[in-house]
């Protein structure tokens, strides 16, 4: 049998389109074995997808994708193998929700000021009972004409020194680390090839991450290029990090990338699931 993992993944619990059943029926539907749900900042997709995923004889990872600011820049965390009853991450992630709601109402209020109103009320109605991030915010850019598509809105909005955006600071890094390890995961560097951090930081971030007890890094992922499979390969191994894989799946056309189309992990890399019992196979 083939084995297809993806170890990253978004429902509309955050900014994905699909419900976490749909998401899991999605994955099964393209041959994914193994899936880690790992919504912003939010764990509670798991439970049904869960229920899904037994369903469909497929593999589910409780998974978590933590905001953190860094050296005033965001980084993603991954949370992979996590409990998500774990007092400590609970409560740390529902202090991350309620901060997405002050920045939400900042982000609105810059829109605001640069004549495109009515932002607030559009994009919580995306968001639904969900997170509320700025993909909604870009759907109702979008979707009221404002934007041609998301590409667009995140060259032109929401982001440092455009319109709708608004300085936020996320969790520490020393507590994403701790939450997820502390209730039993593994952490993750989530798609480290998109920071825009040159060489000397991105050292001194493998290098914290490391010693705070984080294990891995994502290598294969929806947004790195074939370059750097191999570049984050080499850092993985330099700094006896084990290396993960996923689509970072969102929904369709607001995805890097479509479930179960990555390539395998560079042969170099110590995989994060290689002593998993979900992924032995
Ligand atoms: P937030 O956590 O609210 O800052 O929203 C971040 C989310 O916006 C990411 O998880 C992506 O889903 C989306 N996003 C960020 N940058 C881009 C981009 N350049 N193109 C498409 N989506 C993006
Ligand atoms: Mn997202
Ligand atoms: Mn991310
Ligand atoms: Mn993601």
């Amino acid at each position: 049998m083939s084995f297809t993992i993806d170890l990253h993944a978004h429902s509309n619990i955050s900014d994905g389109l699909l419900t976490p059943l749909e998401l899991v029926a999605h994955a099964a539907e393209h041959q994914v074995n193994v899936l880690a749900l790992t919504d912003h900042d939010d764990t509670s997709g798991l439970a049904i997808a869960a229920v899904e995923a037994q369903r469909l004889g497929l593999q589910l990872i409780n998974g978590v994708e933590i905001s953190v600011t860094w050296k005033k820049r965001t980084v993603h965390i991954v949370g992979l193998k996590i409990d998500p009853e774990y007092a400590p991450l609970k409560s740390g992630l529902a202090a991350i929700r309620a901060g997405r709601h002050l920045r939400a109402a900042g982000m609105a209020a810059s829109l605001d000021k640069a004549g495109i109103s009515g932002s607030l009320e559009g994009a919580y109605h995306y968001a639904q009972e969900g997170i509320i991030s700025r993909t909604h915010f870009a759907r109702f850019l979008v979707n009221s004409g404002v934007a041609k598509d998301n590409k667009a809105v995140f060259k032109n909005y929401l982001v440092k020194g455009k319109p709708g955006y608004f300085e936020h600071v996320w969790a520490s890094l020393e507590d994403a680390v701790s939450w997820i390890v502390g209730s039993g995961g593994v952490a993750v560097i989530a798609h480290p090839g998109r920071y825009d951090l040159g060489r000397t930081n991105m050292l001194l971030l493998l290098e914290e991450f490391r010693a705070l007890g984080g294990a891995a890094i994502e290598v294969v992922t929806g947004s790195h290029t074939v370059d750097q499979y191999a570049e984050f390969a080499k850092y993985a191994h330099q700094f006896d990090l084990k290396a993960s894989l996923g689509s970072d799946y969102h929904g369709k056309g607001i995805s890097f990338m479509e479930m179960g189309r990555l390539p395998g992990l560079p042969s170099n890399c110590v995989p994060v699931w290689h002593d998993w019992p979900e992924a032995a196979h």
